[in-house]
This record gives C-alpha cells, structure tokens and sequence, in this order.
C-alpha cells in the first residue's frame, strides 16, 4: 500500500519537475507520514502533514520565503473551483506534491498542488436527509495521513481508511449508533498508531464520547464516554462512576451531550491526548439535571492515555453548562515561561469567554482571563479555579441576555500561536443571546432540536450587533496585545508564520495578512464570498503557497448572516502570483407575487414554527445568505409544491428531508402564510 502510494506520488513531481527548469530533489523525495514524521513535523518544515500541521496544533508555520517585507507582492496563483455551495471548513493536508481536502457531505479530494488538478474523489454517499441532523452545516474540518492511508470521519458517523493514490477504500467502521443524531464533521488525528474520531449531535440528544481505532485495521482499540449514561447498567470507567454523583434526574433519556467535535491535541513524550468536551444535551441543565450539579465532563478540557483511552486528569470550563458553551474548541500545547518557570501548557479559548493556561502534565490551572466581554461570569475563584456566575446568568426568572452567546467568544475557527511573537491569533467575536425557559413543557422529539430553551426568545430585545475581531492575546501575561474589528463573526481560522505574519480570511470576503507583533495590515485580497477556515502554508519545487478553503455557511452562514454565499473554491497564492479571480455571484430573481389571505393569528403561528422547524437552515426571519435557498424567492411552482416537499420528502436527495414527523399539513399551512407575508415585504 505505502509502496505504491510513494510511486504514484513520485511519478506527478517528476512530471511536474520535468515541465519547470529545476526544483530540490528532496522536495519530491519527501519521506512517508509515518509515526517519526508526525511526532517530528520539524523534519517536514514544507508540508503540512496533520490538522494543526503539528501535535501541539500550534498552526504555526517556520517557511520564511513570504514575510513581512514582501507579502504585499501576494498574488493568486489558481483558483480551484470545488463545484460545491455549502460551508467549507477543511483545513488541507499537504505531502508529496498533493493536497488531501474535504467538501461539503464529507466529499474527499486529492488535488495536484502544482497543476489544480483532480486526481481522485471519493463520495462517501452520505444520506442527504442526514443534513437535517447537522446543527451548523454538512461541513466537514479535513482528513488524517499515514503511511499511505488519507483518513475521514463522514456525516453519517463512519470512519473510513482510503487508499491516498488512488482513493479508494481499505476500510469503512460505522462509529456511532445511526439510529440517532449523531455527525461527525471534525478532522480525525492519527497518533501512535490509532486514528481518533469524535462526534457532534448535542443540539438534537446524543451522549458525546471519543473513539481510538487501529490505523491499519480499522478495529476499535478504546472508547472515552465523556458523560454517565444510565447509571442502572455498569459504568463503562471509573471516571464515570465518580462523575455520577454530579448528575441528577433522568438526563440519559436525552442523551446528556459533551461531545467530542473538534478538539484534539496530543503530547508524546507524556503520552496524553487532549480532547475538549461540548455543551450538555439539552442545554439547560434545569431540564438535563434539574437537582442542579456540575454535569461532568460536559464542557470540559480532559487529558487521556493514549495507549488505554483512561482518563489522567479534567477540568471543568464551565460546570452545569445551560449556554452551550462547548469546549470543543481548538486546544494548543506550548512551553511558556510561566512566573519565572518554563511550563508545559495547554490552552484553549472555549466559547465561555476565558482563556486558560494549564499545566498540561496535571491539569494545574494556570491563569484563566477574559479574553471577550462578557457577562455571564464575573471572574473565577481563586482556590477552585471555577468561575463565578453573575446572579441572572441561568435565566430562571426571566429571559436574559447573556454574553457571551452559542456563538461563543470563540468558535471553531482555528487559532495559531507564533513562538517567536509567543502571541496567540484568536478569531475572537463578541456576540450576546437571549436565553429563556422554554414557553411549554419540555418534551424529547428525536430528530429535533431539544434546547430545553425558549429558541425564540430573543424577538424584539434590543441588543450590540454581534463583532468579530482578530485578536493577538499574550498567554503569559493573559492580555490583548492588538486587535483588529472586523464587521462581523465568523471569521476564518488563522494561520502564523515565522516570515512575522498572521493570515486569516473573514465572514466580508477578504484574505487579509497583517504583522505578527504589531497588528499592521500588509496584504488583502477580495474574495468574494465570506471565509471561515484556515489557511495553509508549504513549499513546493522552492516556492511557498498560501492556500485556503474558501466557502460561506456553518452555523452563522446558515441562520442567514454574512455574506452572500459563492461557489466553493479553494484559493492558491503566492508572491508574484498573476490570476485573476472570477467574480460570482447567486443572482436573485424578483420573486412573483402570490396573494394570501391568511388572518395575522395564522402567520404569527406560522412565524413560531418557522423559528422552532426551519431557521436552523434557511435563516432567522426566513433571511438566507444564500448557503441554503432563501425562501422568500421561492419560485411559484416550489411554492405550489410545498407539501410535497416538506412532508412528502420529494427533494430529500437534495438534502430537504421530509417534515412528515415533524409538522401536521395545518401547520405547514401556516408557515406557508408566513412565507408568503414575507415574501410581500420585499415589495415595500
Ligand atoms: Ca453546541
């Protein structure tokens, strides 16, 4: 397998060497992915050969040809078009001349660096109706490499092994029971010989847990449940069976949450893996655990063996979550001088609005800050390392604006930590919700969103426009060194180099790089469509390239913000780089009047539902950006077929599933109306 990768892989840098008048020879003759190369990606400094392009997940690139005397020369080289109109969120992988990417429904592609060429795709065939249970988009974050096997978790919650020069598959584990809401839409991570896979679905009820496979056979090697499921069977750790007594109620029925959809760090030298645990399922634990109690591990950085999937230590970001504050987001491994002592840490800016440092051997909290407003919490206790929550904060009374919101002070959007700067690049947002107990009496619909809060209680409360900053955060001091605004949230994930450059795209469209100590802006290019992943770096027959996934949607995207969205692509550039980007966008027809008669009772029901059923995806107050159709263009023929569609299920293979179990046809009668009314305000 791993001899015929290497030939393949050979035989396009020779083709491509043989076109251009010289390149290193050791630049095609790059060795094999193996355990060395991923423990030692310095030996790899032109390629990128895991997710955070190094276990420590520092996104931190040592290539210098670009820096910050020429950056400004950038300039596009190709532009690859995905022929995909969903969210992109991958980061590529880079070996051997050949970029390992992922689209929309878990597509993979191997794409030939120097040419843009496809050289293979593979469709995993996932269930379009499947779409429905992915809360923010059929995103998918990349894929894994190792000796001659490109790795990919897949919407419907497989993990599947494919041959790298040809595509095809060598194994394929279903991971999750399928029967429930589970998705993977997170990269796996090859360590010691294992490929580790988590999973999301804690919006809709699922319990989150974290799996280790063997990289050759695809046989499960352990499983890390992160919350107790019914406590009348046996516990499947001894982390579980002390994390119990933090539990009350009967939260197994709904699944409990804290999955594993994003973050993953790995120290070989201790042999730990670090995972980041998500929100708890519902997220108001007044329903998941109405005795109250931390909920362990929800919301949680937790350290595990790697050889055995034990559990070495936890700590608990945000304890009895009822925010959907995850802490799923991007964790990093450093060395920092920490009060006159260099420290092995661990750190992590979860959407709770704190930045941790923590001894990452024991777990010891370091220092945790606010890095974004907030005000849900009004510090942290010094002795306990947990935060103080203001008075108001779980909404019991009344509703609350809460800051930060789900979308958190941070996201998923990778950060990246430049040694030589010792900064830490954040896509940091600031951005409130409007929480509430929910309007009627709880009750679990599989397949759903189960919030246990009232999803809608934010109309008519006047709040600060949500804003995205980058912001260069110093870990050791625990303060914002600079900051730029940006119009918006969502921005992409950064990427910093040692040419003394931070890159990043943003939610308006734009490629930006500024200077790593300072914040100065030195090169922008316009886009098109907003930009949410993280941008690359690698050398290639003696020249460095930026390369991006550049597509519009996630859960942002979705609900209706951002930009318009434009075609999937992924952008190549390089200084001298000439190509001219074509410029597309979705047209919009105006949209025929259709007349209604509806009384306003009927679409203000219609409005509830939409909210509750549709929002999710075709944007609050039926605004899209386009990721997904906007629904107030419907064309009258779509609109004369509505029921066919929402409870027939004539275009799930589009990825529309049927609402047969969801909505009876009266209320799909109503949110018709709403529609329609809608629709009749684009005609002021
Ligand atoms: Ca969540």
């Amino acid at each position: 397998m791993n001899r015929s990768f290497r030939s393949l892989a050979v035989s396009f840098a020779a083709v491509a060497l043989g076109l251009s008048a010289c390149g290193p020879a050791d630049k095609a003759m790059a060795g094999p992915v193996d355990d060395a190369a991923l423990r030692n990606v310095e030996t790899h400094p032109d390629e990128w050969l895991t997710h955070g392009r190094d276990y420590a997940e520092t996104r931190f690139s040592p290539l210098t040809q670009i820096d910050e005397n020429n950056v400004s020369q950038l300039g596009l080289v190709y532009s690859y078009a995905t022929g995909t109109d969903r969210g992109l969120e991958a980061t590529p992988l880079v070996h051997d001349g050949i970029i390992y990417t992922t689209l929309p429904w878990s597509v993979v592609q191997a794409i030939d660096a120097r040419s843009g060429k496809l050289i293979w795709e593979w469709d995993p065939g996932v269930d379009r109706a499947r779409g429905q249970l992915a809360c923010c988009d059929v995103v998918n974050r990349g894929v894994a490499l190792f000796e001659g096997k490109v790795y990919v978790g897949t919407l419907d919650g497989r993990l599947v092994a494919l041959d790298a020069a040809t595509g095809s598959p060598l194994w394929d584990v279903i991971t999750v029971d399928q029967s429930k809401s589970y998705t993977i839409t997170g990269a796996p991570r090859v360590v010691a010989g294992k490929v580790i896979i988590g999973n999301g679905g804690a919006e809709y009820g699922v319990r989150g847990y974290v799996s280790a496979y063997d990289a050759n056979t695809g046989e499960m090697v352990w499983r890390f449940y992160t919350v107790p499921g019914d406590p009348s069977q046996p516990f499947e750790s001894r982390a579980l069976a002390a994390a119990v007594d933090t539990w009350t109620g009967e939260w197994w029925k709904y699944g409990g949450g804290g999955t594993v959809w994003d973050a993953i760090a790995f120290d070989p030298e201790l042999g730990l893996l670090y995972i980041g645990t998500g929100n708890g399922s519902p997220w108001n634990r007044e329903i998941r655990s109405p005795g109250g109690g931390d909920n362990l591990f929800l919301s949680s950085i937790v350290a595990l063996e790697v050889e055995t999937g034990e559990m070495r230590w936890y700590y608990q970001t945000t304890p009895g979550d009822s925010w959907d504050f995850t802490a799923t987001q991007h964790i990093m491994l450093a060395d920092l001088p920490i009060r006159g002592e260099t420290r092995q840490v661990l750190m992590q800016a979860p959407k709770n609005g704190y930045f941790y440092v923590l001894d990452r051997a024991t777990g010891e909290l370091l220092s945790a800050t606010a890095y974004t407003t907030m005000n849900w919490s009004v510090g942290i206790e010094p002795e306990s390392g947990r935060p103080i929550e203001a008075p108001n904060a779980r909404y019991l009374e009344q509703r609350e604006v809460v800051q930060p919101g789900a979308y958190g002070g941070h996201n998923w959007h990778p950060m990246s930590f430049n040694p030589a700067t010792g900064l830490v690049y954040i896509p940091m947002q600031e951005a409130s919700m409007v929480y509430a107990q929910p309007a009627n009496a709880f009750s679990y619909r599989e397949g759903a969103w189960n919030t246990g809060t009232n999803m809608g209680a934010g109309a008519g409360v006047q709040r600060a426009a949500p804003t995205g900053y980058l912001l260069a955060w110093d870990p050791v001091r625990g303060e914002a060194r600079w900051s730029v605004p940006y119009g918006d949230i969502y921005n992409g994930g950064t990427l910093s180099t040692a040419g003394n450059l931070v890159f990043q795209g943003t939610s308006d469209g734009r490629m930006v790089a500024y200077r790593a100590t300072d914040g100065k802006l030195l090169w922008e290019a316009y886009v098109g469509g907003g930009v949410m992943a993280a941008p690359i770096t690698y050398e290639l027959d003696g020249v460095q390239y930026l390369t991006v996934m550049a597509g519009w949607g996630g859960s942002y995207g979705l609900s209706g913000r951002g930009r318009v969205a434009t075609p999937g692509r992924m952008l190549v550039f390089a200084i001298g780089g000439s190509a001219v980007l074509e410029s597309e966008t979705v047209k919009r027809e105006a949209p025929a009047v259709i007349a209604s008669n509806a009384s306003p009772a009927t679409i203000q029901a219609g409005a509830t539902l939409f909210t509750q059923s549709c929002a999710v995806c075709h944007g609050q107050n039926a605004e899209s950006s386009g990721v997904i159709p906007d629904l107030r263009y419907a064309t009258p023929e779509t609109i004369a077929r509505i029921q066919n569609i929402v409870l027939g299920g004539e275009r799930s293979s589009l990825g529309m599933p049927s609402f047969a179990n969801a909505l009876t046809e009266e209320q799909l009668a109503s949110i018709r109306a709403y529609l329609l009314s809608r629709r009749a305000e684009l005609y002021p």
